[in-house]
């Protein structure tokens, strides 16, 4: 028996011995059109799924790209100075919401130094402006006429005044900017506490006899790993304060104490203290708490506690200072002593 297939049916066919042939046969056309009906829809259905695919595929990477979208305008809006650009995160647990956690942390650290160098390079030229016009009023007023050699005597004095507290200013600016460059490196050398306070208070000495003011030590021996010089620099700042807000016959004491963590140094005084509002701001470049001081040489530039506080935080201290309005005030360095190659 063979089979076959032969217009449109699908055929047996038995040959006989005699030559003949016995075929039986069906119709294959309700195959083929069931076959015909599957392709079309078998097309259709893959037709279906690839533009699904292709939607679906879409409507994620647009998804997954509006956040980096976001990201990307945020940072050309803060580039081009909008310090207040952050991007807004609806997810802060995927990768991408993580990522902008980090660069809007960035971007407050960065607009910050921003502003401050701004507000700083602001204050700096205020406080240059008022000696120059001293000086520039003084000559002005010299040279409209002449005048006598007292008179010359006492302009020229009030110019140095001026220039003086103009040397003072830069020199504290120029000690600023090193401690804040990343670049400086400390000077660091094991040094015994003591002679260098006691070296500290032998400086200020007599600028305080002149006030009959008293200074008073309690000190107990300590090595610590410092830049001596600086340090020396910051003990004196806060002796000076001591001194230049102190009443006249009033009293500084000075401690030196070895605690199990740290070595604590404090310059109290029984001054006119600091008021609760100005206390969270003495540490801020030019901040005074008397603003209508005049200026002359001896009067502060308002940085001599920005630099002491940089100093003691570069050493890895901390300064803090507490106050009572016309009791005094005391200044507190703390050198850490655990963890710490110092002691
Ligand atoms: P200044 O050069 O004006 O002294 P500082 O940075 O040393 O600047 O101090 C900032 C301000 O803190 C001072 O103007 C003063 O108002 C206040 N201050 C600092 N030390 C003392 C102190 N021992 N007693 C009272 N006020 C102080």
């Amino acid at each position: 028996i063979e089979t076959r297939t032969h217009n449109g049916y699908r055929e047996a066919v038995y040959k006989t011995r005699r030559g003949g042939a016995i075929v039986i046969g069906k119709s294959i056309a309700p195959i083929e059109s069931e076959l015909h009906d599957l392709s079309i829809t078998l097309t259709l259905t893959g037709c279906a799924i690839v533009a699904a695919g292709f939607l679906v595929g879409s409507f994620i990477t647009g998804r997954s790209l509006k956040p980096i979208n976001r990201i990307r305008k945020s940072a050309h809006r803060f580039a081009n100075g909008d310090h207040a650009a952050r991007v807004t995160i609806n997810d802060t647990t995927s990768e991408l919401g993580k990522l902008s956690a980090d660069l809007n942390d960035t971007f407050s650290k960065v607009g910050e130094s921003f502003d401050r160098q701004t507000r700083f390079t602001a204050d700096a030229s205020h406080e240059m402006r008022t000696p120059i016009s001293v000086i520039l009023a003084k000559t002005q007023f010299a040279l409209l006429r002449e005048r006598d050699p007292d008179t010359y005597r006492a302009i020229l004095e009030s110019c140095q005044n001026s220039a003086e507290h103009m040397k003072g200013l830069v020199d504290s600016l120029l000690e600023l900017s090193t401690l804040d460059s990343p670049a400086t490196q400390l000077n660091l050398a094991n040094t015994e506490l003591v002679p260098l306070v006691e070296s500290a208070i032998d400086l200020i000495r007599p600028l305080a006899d002149k006030r009959e003011i008293s200074i008073t030590t309690e000190f107990e021996n300590c090595t610590y790993s410092i830049d001596a010089p600086r340090i020396m620099r910051a003990i004196i700042n806060l002796l000076s304060n001591a001194v230049k807000y102190n009443n006249q016959g009033g009293a500084i004491t000075v401690r030196l104490k070895k605690n199990p963590t740290d070595i604590e140094i404090t310059i109290s005084d029984t001054g006119e203290g600091i008021a609760p509002e100005d206390l969270p701001h003495v540490f801020e470049r030019f901040y005074r708490a008397d603003q209508a001081r005049t200026v002359t040489s001896e009067s502060g530039t308002g940085i001599g506690l920005s630099i002491t506080h940089a100093i003691i935080t570069a050493h890895g201290g901390t300064l803090s200072v507490k106050s009572e309005p016309s009791s005094g005030s005391t200044f507190k360095i703390l050198l850490p002593t655990v963890g710490d190659a110092g002691q």
